[in-house]
Formats: C-alpha cells, sequence, structure tokens
C-alpha cells in the first residue's frame, strides 16, 4: 500500500461547482457579483515584477498593521493566512484537541468543519439547532467539550446569532477553552465579536476577504484574537508553510483595505437585493430562512433541493443543494445582482 494510515481515513471537502465548460450564473459559492475595488487595478498595473524574484514578507506586516488599526486591536492580535480554510484549519490543529473532550458545532453548519477533525483526528459532538434553525448557545454551555466553533451567521442558513447570546456562551465557558467564530459573511448583517476579543482572550474571530470583499480567487483570511492565540497560529504556520501568504496577495489586500466606501456601497446594495428577493420568493409561496449574510436558504414545499437545483442548472442557473437531513428540502442561492435575481425568479415561476 502507498499510503499512510492517516491518510486512509481522511473526509475531504466537496468544495461548490466551479465549471470551466459553460457559461452559469454562479450563485453556488457565495462569491460576490461585484468586481473588486478598483484601486487593485491600478495597484497592478503599477507593480514592479522584480518584487516576485523576493520571498514575501512571512509576517505579512503592513497587511496586519492595517488590519489591526481598522478594527482597533493591536498588530500582534492580527493573524493573516491563504484564506480564511487556511486560519481555520490552524485554528483546529492550535486550539481544538481530543485530550480534552470533543469539539463542539452546530449539526448543520459549514461543512469544512467534520473534515478539519478528520484531518487532525479530533473527535467532535454535532449539536442540534433549534426546530426553526437558530443555534441554542445553552446547549454549548452544558456539554463544554474542548472547545466550540460557530459561524456567524451560520452557514448554509444565513441566521445570525446575536452577540448577547456569544457574551453569555463566552461568559459561561472555561476560560482555558477556545470559542472560535467564523465570521465570513458577517458583514451583510450580523452583529460582529471582535468588539469582545479585548474581554475575552479565549475569543478567536476569523474573516475572509473572498465574500464582502469579493475577492475569493486571492484566497486571503485573517484570524482577530489576543496576543496569545494569534502567537499560537503562527507557531502552528511556521511548522507547515513559512510563506502561505504571496507578495500580490498581500499588497492588494492592503489596497482593499484602502477603499471601504466601494465595499460598503456593494454590501449595501447586495443586502437590499437580498431583501427583495426574499420578499418575492415569500409571495411565490417559498419559505425563506431569515438571512444575514450574502445568501438565503430557501425551500418550496414539494421539491427537494436537488430538484430545485437541477431545475435552475437545466436554464444555466448554478445554486447548491445539501443532501443531508433535515435540510434535503432546502437549496442556498447567493445573492447576485438585480438583473440576475431576476431571472432566478423568472425561472422559478416557468418550473
Ligand atoms: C466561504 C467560507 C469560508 C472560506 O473562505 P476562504 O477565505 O475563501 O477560504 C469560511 N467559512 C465559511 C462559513 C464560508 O462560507
Amino acid at each position: 500500500m502507498m499510503f499512510s494510515e492517516r491518510m486512509k481515513r481522511l473526509l475531504s471537502y466537496t468544495p461548490g461547482e466551479q465549471p470551466q465548460d459553460r457559461k452559469y450564473l454562479k450563485l453556488n459559492t457565495n462569491e460576490n457579483p461585484y468586481p473588486p475595488s478598483p484601486l487593485i487595478k491600478s495597484v497592478l498595473d503599477r507593480f514592479d515584477i522584480e518584487r516576485l524574484r523576493l520571498y514575501p514578507d512571512p509576517q505579512c506586516g503592513r497587511l496586519r498593521e492595517k488590519l489591526s488599526l481598522r478594527y482597533g486591536l493591536s498588530k500582534n492580535q492580527v493573524f493573516v493566512a491563504n484564506g480564511s480554510d487556511e486560519a481555520l484549519s490552524f485554528c483546529f490543529y492550535a486550539f481544538f484537541g481530543s485530550e480534552k473532550g470533543k469539539l463542539l458545532f452546530p449539526q448543520i453548519t459549514y461543512s469544512f468543519f467534520p473534515v478539519y477533525c478528520s484531518f487532525y483526528n479530533i473527535a467532535y459532538d454535532a449539536v442540534p439547532l433549534n426546530d426553526d434553525f437558530t443555534i441554542d448557545v445553552g446547549k454549548y454551555v452544558e456539554k463544554i467539550g474542548c472547545g466550540v466553533i460557530l459561524p456567524n451567521p451560520n452557514a448554509p442558513t444565513g441566521i445570525g446569532l446575536p452577540l448577547e447570546k456569544l457574551a453569555y456562551l463566552l461568559d459561561n465557558y472555561p476560560k482555558e477553552r477556545v470559542v472560535v467564530i467564523d465570521e465570513a459573511y458577517v458583514d451583510f448583517g450580523a452583529e460582529s465579536a471582535v468588539g469582545l476579543i479585548h474581554k475575552y482572550p479565549n475569543l478567536a474571530v476569523v474573516r475572509t476577504f473572498s465574500k464582502s470583499m469579493g475577492l475569493a480567487g486571492l484566497r486571503l483570511g485573517f484570524v482577530l484574537a489576543s496576543e496569545t492565540l494569534v502567537s499560537a497560529l503562527f507557531t502552528v504556520k511556521d511548522s507547515f508553510n513559512s510563506y502561505p501568504v504571496d507578495t500580490l496577495s498581500q499588497m492588494i489586500g492592503e489596497t482593499a483595505l484602502s477603499d471601504e466606501a466601494y465595499y460598503r456601497a456593494i454590501t449595501k446594495e447586495i443586502i437590499s437585493v437580498r431583501k427583495d428577493f426574499s420578499a418575492a420568493l415569500l409571495d411565490l409561496g417559498w419559505s425563506v430562512l431569515p438571512s444575514s449574510s450574502n445568501f438565503i436558504f430557501t425551500r418550496k414545499s414539494g421539491l427537494s433541493g436537488e430538484e430545485i437545483y437541477s431545475n435552475l442548472k437545466k436554464q444555466g442557473i448554478l445554486v447548491r443543494y445539501f443532501d443531508l437531513e433535515p435540510i434535503k428540502q432546502f437549496v442556498r442561492i447567493t445573492i447576485g445582482k438585480k438583473e440576475d435575481m431576476q431571472r432566478v425568479l423568472k425561472t422559478i415561476k416557468e418550473f
């Protein structure tokens, strides 16, 4: 056998389709329908390729400095990674381990979490959601385990967790166990936990440039947390790859951060299109979970998620469904531009 025992046990993640054959309206991986900040284009035009001869800054110093100013933290409270998936993976490695009990996360959540558990051999307990798909933090306080990881808003439901519930969890959770909040979609309307970092040294907030910043192709994510947690993440990174974030990504990330007005405008537009699209679906008799993200989770009685998915795909529109109880009936639809969502509505009416 050519493979290790470890390798044979791996359970890998299935990313949303990125078809290369024909042109689809892609509403399946929560990418931003708007281009990244136009400032990035001018920075790239002026880029001196000689800089690529040298290795990038392994500390991502300038980018971390910019992020720290933006979030009112110190530079040593910021860690940068090759996408937030990598940041999450490092968090799993650094903070969670079965010797301290099982890791807790919601039963319906980002499907990469069980994959990291398999990779790092961490036992987990998938905690059921309430019937309305909200998270009951009380269950996490009861079970404790070796740590907690929650997306806020949760994925793929899109439902936000109020900050007071998160504060309740942190107040009642052991200080020597880490709580990770994955805020991939927080800019679209959920309450951020960043303001709680000074109070809870066991809180880590994971963010990405992929969704609200429209830079999924760049692969840039970051963690905001106490210096103690951030320094552990650096140790993990430097045990794996000293240079996961390349020179261009660091530079483009810095540029994106200096165009807040642009990002505020496109985020506002996406939220407004989400509200109109959700209302239109409700009018057509669909159920829509209340979303604080750039996607909605919706169902129509009589149709399975897979049926909705394939009907839309035939018409050149890609969405995502999950062949998993209790969300088999649902599809997750990314919010695109206004005209994109009008096309979806028109197609749905013709089912
Ligand atoms: C998209 C997504 C991420 C991954 O973001 P990258 O920075 O592109 O790796 C992380 N968590 C959740 C919940 C996501 O939906």
